[in-house]
């Protein structure tokens, strides 16, 4: 279908009238509020419950809380997440902990953020936080290891103190009978 072109008339042909609206146009935002943030320099504060980027975390005893269940490699939908567990040897001298992953890495360049690895995990070892600037200059540095994972979570001050109540546990059952709680 050939479609018959319009002809313009002779002020469409000066091109004035278009000039002089693009004009007042520019001339009208050029004295109205601004509305663009100048990033980076500003920061976009992020709204309760934003999910950014996963990290692992620590408890307040500095201990790895994850145990290398791999749930979450399970369940991550992209292929994110890939661990190394342990092995059968574990990590006995980790106190009252039973193994924490050898190797735990996180290709954020696949990662979509969708919270599945937080919502599965066991130990509350994994969580999205309020990172949503990740910038690296190959695909290599996008790939976070462990020890990059766990220092950009920290300490995360859970009221659970799970490792706490199983030593107490644990102490109790060698009185037997077992302690009513
Ligand atoms: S947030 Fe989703 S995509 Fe990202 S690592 Fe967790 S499960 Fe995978
Ligand atoms: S982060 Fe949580 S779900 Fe993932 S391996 Fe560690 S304990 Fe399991």
């Amino acid at each position: 279908m050939i479609v018959k072109r319009e002809k313009l008339n002779f002020w469409e042909r000066l091109y004035l009238p278009a000039l002089v609206g693009g004009f007042k146009v520019t001339l009208r935002h050029f004295f109205s509020k601004k509305i663009t943030m100048q990033y980076p320099e500003e920061k976009w504060v992020v709204p309760p419950g934003y999910r950014g980027a996963p990290y692992l975390v620590k408890d307040q005893e500095n201990r790895t809380k994850c145990v290398s269940c791999q749930l979450c490699e399970f369940v991550c939908p992209p292929k994110a997440i890939r661990i190394t567990p342990p092995g059968p040897a574990g990590t006995p001298d980790a106190g009252n902990v039973e193994k924490g992953p050898k190797e735990f890495e996180i290709n954020m360049l696949r990662c979509i953020f969708c919270g599945f690895c937080q919502e599965v995990c066991p130990e509350e070892a994994i969580f999205l936080m309020k990172d949503y600037s990740l910038t690296g200059t190959n695909r290599k540095e996008m790939i976070y290891n462990k020890e990059k994972l766990l220092s950009l979570g920290g300490i995360h001050q859970d009221k659970i103190h799970k490792w706490q109540h199983k030593a107490d546990e644990a102490r109790a059952q060698e009185n037997f009978p077992v302690k009513e709680i």
